[in-house]
């Protein structure tokens, strides 16, 4: 037994894979156990399905339909070996990994740590804006959202009503085009029926954005379409806005703009999830440099694998989108060149297979660009939006329960989810309210 209680690997070779993300659980998926023995690490015990976390912040799914429990995923798969615990460190000369639970060796280690949170330095608004990166953030989002509208209903005073009505959401990317869309879908049809003494059709949702277009990365038509749709649905739009500050009460773009509002999402930026230890001239923005058969700069034995991978190329000469496709494909195709190796077969370089772009909007909207200049908008798009994510959900449990869930919503135009359980109602009341509300 190795630290960790870790079986020794015997003639085999070990390879550690850090973090259960999209390009974790591909790489694991496809490699050839007969061959190797891998051992998987991640802070969760499960894998998140991350595009579909806006769902849970605004109550359109729980939190476990778009998980997946990362011990079950692979129960069966021979010398598959999981432990969840964070990694702090890599020391490549003794190729160890450094773990709060003690040292874990590695012959071949793949760094697969994803994004974290980028705030720009910014540490008023780290404090008090919400990201929406984790299941605990979406959750967290989610209660924020319905405690502050019980607190609407209770508040008279018409500053404090107006601060508590501003919803403002930062990144016009997918996820914050996502957000918006689906935020508006709940203040038409949910929220206007559970807050009768509210004029919740004053809710505002204000997208800021610092382009001059929303969706960058996509067509110009998806993002021309993309904006109609939120103006449709009364979201507005603020492009060439950065947000400068926010104090948890008001917001302030570089501009001088200030916004009253208590609640700022953060969808603008992401920084690569980085593991101590590795020299610093195999960094470049916050990204591993890899090369085309996904090799760390310097390194003969660190790979690395999806978001926090920097692969440029003539075709992407700024590297390769964050998305889970490109995430995906690298997982598969680094297990494949390992199993081609133990096999005396020579390996391949990485190429990525764009397969095209989707963003929901609502109810029958979406934008799709597909293969071949093909551009979809509204129905077209949402269907084969919801088919795709479908299809790559983890399990057949997640599968069934979101595609039921979405049946459900759609028929009924509810959502299920809207239930404030942690933390309390209390925690965010100020004193003076507490003792009214609890003589
Ligand atoms: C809100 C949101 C919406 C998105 N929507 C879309 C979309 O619609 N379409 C699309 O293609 N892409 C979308 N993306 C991007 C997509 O999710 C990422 O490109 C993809 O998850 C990258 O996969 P990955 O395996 O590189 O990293 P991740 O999936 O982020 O996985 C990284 C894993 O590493 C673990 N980890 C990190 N550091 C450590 C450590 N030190 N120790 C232990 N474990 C660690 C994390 O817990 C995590 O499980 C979205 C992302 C977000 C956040």
């Amino acid at each position: 037994m190795d630290a960790l209680n870790l079986p020794a690997p015997g003639d085999k070779a070990r390879i550690v894979v850090v973090g259960g993300g999209f390009a974790g659980i591909n790489f694991v998926d496809h490699l050839d156990t007969r061959n190797y023995q891998v051992v998987l690490l991640d802070r969760h015990n499960y894998h998140t399905f991350a595009p579909l976390l806006y769902q849970v912040a605004t109550a359109g799914l729980e939190a476990p339909d778009i998980c997946g429990p990362l011990r079950k995923s692979f129960r069966g798969k021979p010398d598959f070996h999981f432990r969840m615990l964070e990694v702090r460190g890599i020391a490549p000369e003794q190729q160890l990994i450094r773990t709060g639970a003690g040292p874990i060796h590695y012959d071949h280690l793949v760094i697969a740590t994803g994004t974290r949170a980028n705030f720009f330095g910014s540490q008023d608004i780290e404090a008090h804006a919400l990201p929406l990166k984790t299941v605990p953030d979406a959750r967290r989002l989610r209660n924020h959202i319905f405690q502050t509208l019980e607190r609407l209903d209770m508040t008279n005073d018409p500053v404090e009503r107006e601060r508590l009505m501003t919803f403002v959401i930062v990144g016009g990317g997918p996820s914050g085009v996502e957000l918006a869309g689906a935020l508006s879908e709940l203040r038409r049809h949910v929220l206007s029926r559970d807050y009768p003494d509210t004029s919740i059709e004053q809710l505002r949702f204000i997208l800021v954005e610092g382009a001059d277009q929303l969706l960058s990365g996509f067509s110009d038509k998806s993002s021309s379409d993309a904006r109609r749709n939120l103006e449709d649905m009364d979201i507005e739009l603020r492009f060439g806005a950065l947000l400068a500050g926010y104090d948890g009460q008001t917001a302030t773009l570089k501009d001088g703009t200030t916004i009253p509002t208590a609640t700022v999402i953060w969808g603008a930026g992401v920084t690569g999830d980085i593991v101590e230890g590795l020299r610093q001239d195999s960094l470049e923005r916050a990204r591993y440099i890899v090369d085309d058969q996904l090799r760390v700069r310097g390194y003969e034995n660190v790979h690395a694998l999806g978001d926090v991978a920097l692969l440029t190329n003539a075709q992407w000469p700024k590297g390769h989108p964050g998305v889970a496709q490109v995430a995906i494909q690298m997982g598969r195709r680094l297990a494949k060149n390992f199993n081609a190796l133990a096999q005396g077969h020579a390996v391949k370089p990485f190429s990525y297979l764009d397969k095209g772009s989707l963003a929901i909007i609502g109810r029958n909207r979406a934008v799709a660009d597909l293969p071949k200049n093909l551009h979809l908008n509204g129905f077209p798009a949402w269907f084969i939006w919801a088919f795709v994510h479908i299809f790559y959900l983890i399990g057949w449990r997640n599968r069934a329960f979101t595609f039921l869930s979405w049946v459900a919503n759609y028929v009924t135009y509810n959502r299920a989810v809207r239930l404030v359980l942690e933390p309390s109602l209390e925690e965010e009341l100020p004193e003076a309210e507490k003792l009214t509300t609890h003589p």
